[in-house]
């Protein structure tokens, strides 16, 4: 093997052990020593691109007290069992989506002691993906840490870029609008998007971009365990339920993602294009409240 791929293989294993998905590459001198020692990269194959270490957190994320931990000062992971067995809701549709396969998250373990703080430590001044380039901030969540209800949408727009906080552009009022509307504030939720960086011109997320950021994404939602998860649109949705069909086929049905059940619904976005859909998306909200015993509410989000 070659000092490159060499490197490249070192670089996988440190970025993998960052998210917490495989024990078995504890030691990684000797699983790199093992690499070496057993693959024949043929030349000019391709491995992958390399994931390079999270450097330092920068002063305006550390602002927002989101930067405590590093991942050198992180003790070792203890990985305890997968999620426990799948809740199918009472009422839920025998579920339509038809999944791409075996899921990646569902499959991840959980990661003992995991915290808010040590997963933002672990990103860093992340450029895993090609969207940190144009950046301005990572803009990690915000809300409640241990809320019983998730708010989790595509990416960053240019408002929440600027300020590293999550929906808080027209769509992100547009969305405290709608919490408000259930009868709650919006820190009494826990607000995130499936990507932590702008996309250029507010584009959907590439697969790859997607593949890359979301199991923070995953982290983040194992440490909250939330009562419900509420996916705002078809980015969000598909890459929890690993789907690739239109939101529009299962939006407003009870899903379930690692035990925690899941409502699709339009995002807010979508709506300021689409007023009339907020209706719908009323409907969806109104079945979370039940679902949180919140008292049913007539007063629907602003038209
Ligand atoms: Fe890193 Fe996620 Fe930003 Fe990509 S989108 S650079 S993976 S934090």
């Amino acid at each position: 093997m070659s000092e490159t791929s060499r490197e490249r293989m070192e670089s996988w294993l440190r970025y993998a052990d960052d998210l917490g998905l495989s024990p078995f590459f504890r030691d990684r001198a000797i699983v790199a020593a093992v690499a070496v020692a057993t693959i024949d990269v043929p030349s000019g194959a391709v491995i992958s691109e390399p994931m390079p270490k999270p450097k330092q957190t920068s002063s305006s994320d550390s602002a927002r007290g989101l930067s405590s931990a590093s991942a050198a000062s992180v003790a070792p992971k203890a990985i305890v069992p997968p999620a426990k067995a799948p809740f199918v809701p009472a009422g839920a549709t025998l579920f339509p989506i038809a999944a791409a396969g075996p899921s990646l998250f569902e499959a991840a373990e959980r990661i003992e002691n995991d915290s808010m703080e040590r997963i933002r430590g672990d990103i860093g001044d992340c450029t895993r993906c090609k969207l940190h380039e144009q950046r301005h901030h990572i803009v990690f969540a915000d809300g409640d840490p241990k809320a019983e209800l998730v708010f989790i949408g595509e990416g960053p727009g240019h408002d929440e870029d600027m300020q590293g906080v999550p929906f808080v552009g027209r769509a992100g009022k547009l969305l405290t609008q709608m919490i408000e509307a259930m009868g709650l504030k919006r820190g009494d939720v826990y607000i995130c998007n499936v990507v932590k960086c702008r996309p250029p011109e507010n584009r959907t997320p590439e697969k790859e971009e997607v593949a890359t950021c979301s199991p923070f994404l995953m982290r983040q939602l194992d440490v909250v365990r939330p009562k419900v998860i509420v996916a705002l649109g078809s980015c969000a949705a598909q890459t929890l339920l690993q789907t690739t069909q239109g939101i529009s086929r299962f939006r407003g049905e009870w899903l379930e993602f690692r035990g925690t059940k899941l409502m699709a619904t339009y995002h807010p976005a979508y709506l300021l294009r689409n007023p009339a859909a907020k209706s719908e998306v009323w409907k969806d909200l109104q079945k979370v409240m039940a679902v949180l015993g919140l008292p049913p509410r007539k007063s629907a989000p602003p038209a």
